[in-house]
C-alpha cells in the first residue's frame, strides 16, 4: 500500500498518511525521507481502518507522539485489527486508539493548509479522503485507483455507496486535481473520469 508524507516546504511541518509500515525496511525508508527533508511530523492521518493501512500506527505514534486522526465509523476495524491480522497470517502491535475522530466538519490543519475531509464510505464505512484545495491534491485511500476502484466485498463494503462517494464527492473536483490512492500509481480526476472503466459510463451498461 502507499504511505504518504505530505509537507510544507516553508515550515517543514508534515503529516504522515496511512503508516502501513510493517517490515523494518519500510520504516527505515519513511524515516530516511523524513530526516533528509527535515520534516517535523505533526499529525498521523488514516484514510480508513484496514490493517494494511494501520499496521504501522503503533510505530508511528511512538516515533512522533503526535495526534492520530481517523473517522469513527472504522473503529470496529481497529478493535478487530489483530483478529484480521491473524486471518491473513500477520502479527503486529495492537493499534493505538485514535486521539481524535474526524468528519466533514473537522478542520485538519498543517501549516497554512486546511485539509478538507470527504467522508467517502463504500470500501469501508469510515473511509475518508483528505483534500488540499490550494494545491489541488486528494489523498483518496482505497476509493478510486488508477484505472480501478476499491473492493467492496469486505466488512460493510457496498458498491452502490462507493459509486456514490466517488461520483458525488470526489468527482465534484475539477479534472486538474491530483489523486493519490492507497494502492498503485497516482493519477488525476480527469484521467479517471475519462478512462476508468468503472467510472466513465462503461460499467453502467453491465451493472
Ligand atoms: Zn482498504
Amino acid at each position: 500500500m502507499n504511505c504518504f508524507v505530505y509537507w510544507d516546504e516553508n515550515s517543514h511541518d508534515g503529516v504522515i498518511i496511512d503508516p502501513g509500515a510493517f517490515e523494518d525496511f519500510e520504516k527505515k525508508e519513511i524515516l530516511k525521507y523524513i530526516s533528509q527533508n527535515n520534516i517535523n511530523i505533526r499529525l498521523i492521518l488514516n484514510t480508513h481502518g484496514h490493517i494494511d493501512h494501520i499496521m504501522g500506527n503503533d510505530w508511528a505514534k511512538k516515533m512522533w507522539s503526535v495526534p492520530l486522526l481517523m473517522h469513527k465509523d472504522d473503529m470496529p476495524l481497529i478493535d478487530k485489527a489483530l483478529d484480521q491480522g491473524a486471518m491473513f497470517g500477520v502479527t503486529f502491535p495492537k493499534p493505538p486508539a485514535p486521539d481524535e475522530f474526524i468528519d466533514e466538519k473537522s478542520e485538519v490543519k498543517l501549516a497554512d493548509t486546511v485539509f478538507k475531509i470527504l467522508h467517502t464510505p463504500g470500501h469501508s464505512p469510515g473511509s475518508v479522503c483528505f483534500v488540499d484545495e490550494k494545491e489541488k491534491v486528494i489523498f483518496a485511500g482505497d476509493t478510486v485507483f488508477n484505472g480501478s476502484i476499491g473492493r467492496t466485498d469486505l466488512w460493510m463494503g457496498d458498491i452502490n455507496v462507493l459509486m456514490d462517494s466517488i461520483q458525488n464527492k470526489i468527482f465534484r473536483y475539477t479534472d486538474d486535481y491530483m489523486l493519490y490512492p492507497g494502492h498503485m500509481d497516482e493519477t488525476t480526476i480527469g484521467e479517471e473520469r475519462a478512462n476508468n472503466p468503472f467510472l466513465n459510463g462503461e460499467y453502467d451498461k453491465f451493472a
